[in-house]
């Protein structure tokens, strides 16, 4: 039985959900001049800001964005060299105004009439204890380490928590911010640092010490690159401080924990070469005068692309074990890309926000590329792709760019990362490199320090190729979904006979497919011994290739190649998009000695990939041989880790064996050894746990390895795993991946009201984030059997840290507990991040679909069960950039 789209396609938009449009401004800020002073006891902050206000109509007041500000004066400033003001010596002149604050918004009463035009100026007093926007860390009895920090984050519609403002990416505006901090703390902020003066702040007389002075330091930072609110940053601390220079003109700075400092090259090394690769690929300059890069604590997201001041998660910086096989290079170039795609050329409105998000996550496979070469490329764009479909096969599929949405922070899915990533990689190939490139420059040179749309960036890449995009952009950012394939071919001695179906539920694609016929003499030799003597299958004949490219544009597309030229010759194989052109799914049938070929001799990692997973269907031995080779002898560990999780999927006994056989062997790079400890896993065979206990007792070399034995030897569901794992879970590792792997495993023991009691400890304030964030979803395994824990759980839906929010809700999902039903709704009536809410409202929905399957119906139960772990594994990972920390 088949479940219809109710439950597997989800619905992105969630009740609630409306058009929006981008607003109307009778008036624009041009400047803005803000003065924040923190108090880290109180957790409020003091500001005084100076608004630089254009009238775009004849205007009488004005009306700006606030949330949760508690203003205490506005004014009219009128300067001496004010347009409006004749007289050149006058000092300002302040004009207190009135005004009034309604539903998130202060009205202000300029008490005249503004013509159209001209620029004023407005002073606004405020202050405030920000829930959102600004958020302050400081260590406690529990974290007596955590650093005192403060810092922004302003997108999506945050900002306004922190200042005035008009909180929509349209708006862009020149700043100056100065920030008082303690004598020992530095602030950082957006464009260069202006100044660092040092204040005295006369002591409180009550205290007795009225002649001592307090001292403070105000960092003045000036960027005369207009941004919007949602790019505008603060981050406030102790730091180490790095300097280096890019081109003699850029300063690079890094600032980083001073217990770090010397991880802090690992993550940042890369970047001034990135910035000298995305100068020459796109041909602008990097469009600021300065790069830092912060990394702060307790950050909600891998990193912020705050113009010229990127926050990053500290959690990226890692130790030389974790360096084996964990980058931050992915996570720096996408922050600084977005330099470029975002911060200079500024997405309109949310509807566009694939025009950052998209752009900055296919910035990281170009610069991959260029870094590493083709085959690790190659496996990005197919990985990325693949993160793409988890999402549209679990969760839902949508319009890459849609009006339609309940909260902007909707959209910041994997249609506007991933998709959005795959369809520029489509374009590229569509309209060539010569003129994607030439196009970027364009664009970026046309909308710097402004906003662009959709269509802005489709009549630009018309114009520098002369293709016409309109359909490609209907079809692939206008329309939901993607095209799944069956293709099947029919050899005979005059034809190929190519049959390619859409199978895709909804509408019909058209596009150009490539098929490449790989071609041998049959008289060639088979096999060689190769130059260092191994028995080894070579081929040393040069194979002869054809390239055919198809219009697709119907259901069911039948092509004939005729192979009368070909005599004496014998199709190898017959590949199918072999340079990924086209974002879509293939179902492949085809004779298994070719996909065997395929794998072996593919010439791209695309090709290898491809019949590695087309082989899933297949057993015999043969295949087993040639999966098993792939995983230890591939070239490209990508193509090995394909090939390690074909064999767990065809889960024969000889498969297993040969997964064994890889691991004995040591098969060398940690990824590979991570997918084939996984593929283990899913056997949960019995006669495994001593080679895996044995490994983890050993020590890998990577954590990551480590981290899945762990999970693996939960899976086998042995009493005697359950010492191994609670050892594990204290295993020191980078970003608790050690513990992780180990909660993981121990949520298996479902009964076990012992491993309850240890998960409910691990889940508490006062252990890292990450094993809390782990221990809480793992509870939801237990919650069904366990009062104690669901009372625990309901507790966690109220946490300080938003992620261990977000894992209670999805464990009540996880557990189906219609219980739930009133605390999830509490949450989304009540919890202030969009996020929470967001996930509060699937997780609701996912507990009332699965009321509606009746329980008798076992086939369909696991079904369900299916499809709700795989849509909760999606929700674990929420964002491309939280993917790149868990790689
Ligand atoms: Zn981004």
């Amino acid at each position: 039985m088949k479940i219809g789209n109710g439950f597997g396609t989800r619905k992105f938009e969630l009740p609630g959900s409306r058009t929006h449009y981008a607003p109307s401004l009778l008036f624009t800020i041009s400047d803005m001049r803000l003065s924040v002073e923190p108090d880290f006891n109180s957790k409020t902050i003091s500001c005084d800001q100076e608004l630089e206000i254009i009238a775009i109509q004849d205007i009488d007041k004005i009306v700006l964005d606030i949330s949760e500000l508690q203003i205490k004066s506005v004014f009219f400033i009128t300067y001496a060299y004010n347009t409006t003001s004749n007289n050149n010596n006058t000092p300002p002149n302040k004009k207190r105004l009135d005004f009034h604050n309604y539903y998130d918004r202060l009205h202000i009463d300029l008490g005249r009439l503004i013509t159209e035009g001209t620029a004023f100026h407005i002073n606004i007093i405020y202050s405030t204890k920000p829930r959102k926007g600004f958020y302050f860390v400081e260590p406690d009895e529990y974290y007596p380490k955590k650093n005192l920090q403060a810092w922004t984050q302003g997108e999506t519609l945050e900002s306004k928590y922190w200042f005035p403002c008009i909180d929509h990416p349209m708006v862009k505006f020149e700043s100056e911010v100065s920030v008082t901090v303690p004598m020992n703390f530095i602030a950082i902020s957006n464009g260069i640092l202006q100044a660092i003066k040092v204040q005295k702040q006369r002591l409180n007389e009550v205290d007795g010490n009225s002649n001592k002075t307090n001292k403070k330091r105000v960092f003045t930072w000036v960027e005369s690159n207009p941004h919007p609110a949602y790019l505008t940053s603060v981050v406030i601390g102790k730091f180490a401080e790095m300097r280096r220079m890019y081109n003699k003109d850029i300063k690079l700075l890094y600032y980083v924990p001073q217990d770090k400092k010397n991880d802090a090259a690992r993550s940042f090394e890369h970047t001034a070469d990135m910035i000298k690769f995305f100068e020459q690929y796109f041909g602008i300059k990097y469009p600021y005068s300065k790069y830092s890069q912060v990394t702060v604590e307790d950050f909600m997201y891998g990193g912020m692309e705050n113009s010229s001041c990127t926050t990053l998660t500290v959690d990226t910086l890692h130790d030389k074990k974790a360096h084996l096989d964990f980058t931050s290079d992915h996570l720096v170039s996408h922050e600084l890309a977005h330099q470029w795609f975002g911060n200079s050329v500024t997405c309109r409105d949310w509807q566009h926000i694939w025009l950052n998000e998209g752009f900055a996550t296919y910035c990281e496979a170009l610069y991959w590329e260029s870094s590493m070469g083709t085959d690790e490329f190659q496996y990005y764009i197919m990985q990325t792709a693949d993160d793409y479909f988890d999402e549209a096969n679990n969760r839902y599929k949508r319009p890459i760019a849609t009006k339609t949405y309940k909260r902007p922070d909707d959209l910041f899915d994997r249609h506007t990362y991933e998709k959005s990533g795959c369809i520029i990689h489509m374009l590229r190939n569509h309209i060539g490199d010569k003129y994607f490139r030439r196009s970027l420059k364009t664009y970026l040179r046309t909308y710097a320090n402004s906003v662009a749309e959709t269509h802005d960036l489709r009549k630009i890449l018309e114009l520098e190729s002369g293709e016409s995009l309109e359909q490609f952009f209907d079809q692939w950012i206008f329309r939901a979904g993607h095209p799944n394939l069956n293709v099947e071919f029919h050899v005979d001695p005059a034809n190929v006979k190519l049959k390619i179906e859409q199978t895709q539920e909804g509408d019909m694609f058209e596009f150009p497919l490539d098929v490449k016929l790989v071609l041998s003499s049959s008289s060639s030799p088979f096999t060689s011994e190769c130059e260092n003597g191994r028995d080894e299958r070579r081929r040393k004949i040069e194979w002869e290739e054809a390239i055919y490219t198809f219009d697709i544009s119907e259901r069911e597309n039948v092509f004939q190649i005729p192979m009368q030229n070909q005599k004496g010759t014998k199709i190898e194989w017959i590949s199918i998009d072999p340079y990924f052109k086209v974002l879509k799914t293939i179902s492949l049938k085809a004779p298994k000695e070719m996909l065997i070929n395929q794998l072996h001799d593919g010439r791209t990692v695309i090709e290898r990939i491809e019949s590695a997973r087309a082989l899933k269907n297949e057993s015999s031995e043969d295949v087993i041989e040639s999966l098993q080779k792939t995983v230890m002898e591939d070239n490209f560990w990508g193509v090995s880790v394909e090939a390690a999780k074909t064999l767990g999927l065809i889960k024969s006994d000889s498969a297993y064996e040969a997964l064994k056989k890889c691991l004995s062997s040591y098969v060398k790079h940690p990824k590979v050894r991570r997918a084939v400890v996984r593929a283990i896993g899913e056997f949960t065979k019995e006669d495994s746990l001593n080679m895996l206990k044995s490994m983890l007792i050993n020590r890998d070399r990577s954590y990551f390895v480590e981290a899945e034995i762990a999970t693996a030897i939960g899976k086998i569901k042995s009493l005697q795993s359950i010492p191994i794992l609670k050892k594990a879970i204290e295993m020191t590792s980078f970003q608790d991946v050690i513990a992780q792997g180990a909660i993981k495993g121990l949520k298996e023991f479902n009964e076990n009201k012992e491993i309850a009691a240890l998960l409910i400890e691990k889940s508490r304030y006062g252990h890292s984030n990450r094993i809390r964030e782990a221990a809480t979803f793992a509870l939801g395994k237990f919650v069904r059997e366990n009062r104690e824990v669901f009372d625990h759980l309901k507790k966690l839906l109220t946490d300080k840290w938003l992620r261990v929010r977000i894992n209670a809700c999805r464990a009540f999902a996880d557990a189906e507990d219609p219980k739930a039903i009133p605390e999830l709704t509490w949450v989304i009536e009540h919890d202030i991040d969009d996020k929470v809410t967001r996930t509060a409202e699937e997780c609701l929905n996912l507990i009332k679909e699965s009321m509606k399957v009746s329980k008798e119906f076992t086939t369909i139960r696991e079904d369900v069960d299916k499809l709700k772990s795989k849509n909760l594994e999606m929700m674990q990972k929420v964002s491309r950039l939280e993917r790149q920390l868990l790689q």
